[in-house]
């Protein structure tokens, strides 16, 4: 079957615990998933932060639930109605990829918290998540309970009360909760008028300048692509504001590390737009919602093996500064995610933190800290805004834990 494709206008984070269903369930709402990029796309964008574009329709003859779809036709055989094409960012559930999960929170309009019903709530990553989402500010949330074909009724029953409880108290409080089959499909429909209805898309101002979190950066060339048919660089990310097109000027900030005399700085880098792939086809211009390809001026080598991933792009001159320090209010969690016992002790000068700012990730030595705020030292500087919302990890045996949410001064 083919699918109509449009672009997607909002970005719909997949989050919870790894193995509860969040790819099952990707696929189950992406319809018939055709490759919507070409190889070297896919294999830039979606290795770390997996995506899918997927067009939810309706029957209007039929009661709700049942008249959401994902699919062309109506059971009468009738053409269902378009409602609106979404981007599913399909977050890595795996503890060690909290970073990446963390980085693609900063282009999610809203989420979906997949729970497993066959299991203990909450399982760490179920709670960390969404202890993410809360730091982050995303608070169109929809929790599915996936996997109940696994479970009976009365099992159904008390995991969705242990939900329930879960989540009082938390950004996810008013959330409604969808059971779910992700892989038999059941009340799939439900789940489609449930993130209609609770995940809108934001309100856009259509003269923002365009501003492109990079997410991804790549060499699409193949080896030993002579010079002249070298393409240039590629960059892969979400527009939060403004509209993109083929030609306009941009500007890629923090940009490249230039060594001088022993030490290095960064310089912003200028290029154009060459090509822009969005909603898996080539396009003149683009808004915020879904992930895009851009293809650059740029010397491939500077976009190589994500080397700009975490940095921001948009017109010359318009991008918030690069810090290379900065000072932040901090708040702390009360107990490290996950852990019943451990209560987080106060940051303290010389610890190092990786902080996620924006889609950037990048670890930190504090310089000074206070009790509410503290002065970091970066490894590699972030372009971003005052009031920028920081994700602070500290390391805690083998890995880095969430342990606060920071303010950029
Ligand atoms: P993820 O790590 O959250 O992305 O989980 P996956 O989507 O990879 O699913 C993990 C496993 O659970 C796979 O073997 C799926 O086939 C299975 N699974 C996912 N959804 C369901 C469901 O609704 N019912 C059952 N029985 N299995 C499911
Ligand atoms: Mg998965």
């Amino acid at each position: 079957m083919t699918q109509k494709h449009r672009q997607p206008e909002v970005n719909i984070g997949l989050v919870g615990h790894v193995d509860h269903g969040k790819t099952t369930l990707v696929e189950a709402l992406s319809g018939a998933w055709t490759d919507q990029h070409s190889e070297e796309m896919k294999r830039g964008i979606s290795i770390r932060l997996g995506y899918a574009d997927a067009t939810f329709r309706e029957c209007p003859d039929l009661e709700e639930p049942e008249r959401y779809t994902v699919e062309e036709s109506c059971p009468d055989g009738s053409e269902s109605e378009h409602l609106r094409t979404v981007s599913f960012v399909d977050a890595p559930g795996h503890e060690t990829l909290m970073a990446t999960m963390l980085s693609g929170a900063a282009i999610m309009d809203g989420a979906v918290l997949v729970i497993a019903a066959n299991e203990p709530v909450p399982r760490a990553q179920t709670e960390e998540h969404l202890m993410a989402l809360d730091i982050i500010g995303i608070e169109n949330i929809v929790i599915a309970q996936n996997k109940i074909d696994l479970v009976d009724r009365e099992q159904a029953v008390r995991n969705y009360e242990q939900i329930e409880a879960f989540v009082e108290g938390t950004v996810a409080e008013d959330a409604p909760i969808v059971p779910v089959s992700a892989q038999q499909g059941a009340n799939t429909d439900l789940l489609i008028g449930t993130i209609e209805e609770e995940i809108p898309t934001p309100e856009r101002d259509p003269d923002a300048d365009a501003q492109l979190q990079i997410a991804r950066s790549f060499d699409i060339n193949r080896p030993g692509t002579t010079w002249e048919d070298l393409t240039g660089g590629v960059v892969g990310g979400s527009l939060t504001q403004g509209r993109l097109a083929v030609d306009d000027d941009i500007e890629i900030k923090p940009g490249r590390e230039i060594e001088e005399g022993g030490s290095s700085e960064y310089h912003p880098v200028e290029t154009a737009v060459r090509s822009l792939q969005a909603g898996g086809e080539f396009v003149e211009e683009t808004t915020p919602g879904g992930l895009l390809g851009v293809g650059t001026g740029l010397d491939p080598s500077l976009t190589k093996g994500d080397a700009l991933a975490g940095q921001v792009a948009g017109p010359p001159g318009s991008l918030p500064p690069t810090h290379e320090r900065f000072t932040m209010d901090v708040e702390l969690l009360d107990r490290v995610v996950g852990e019943e016992t451990d209560e987080i002790e106060p940051i303290s000068t010389g610890e190092p933190l990786m902080l996620t700012v924006g889609t950037a990730t990048t670890v930190g030595s504090v310089t000074s800290a206070r009790d509410d705020e503290c002065e970091v030292q970066l490894k590699r500087p972030v372009c971003a805004a005052s009031g920028a919302k920081i994700a602070v990890n500290r390391r805690v045996g083998a890995r880095w834990r969430l342990i606060g949410v920071g303010t950029l001064r």
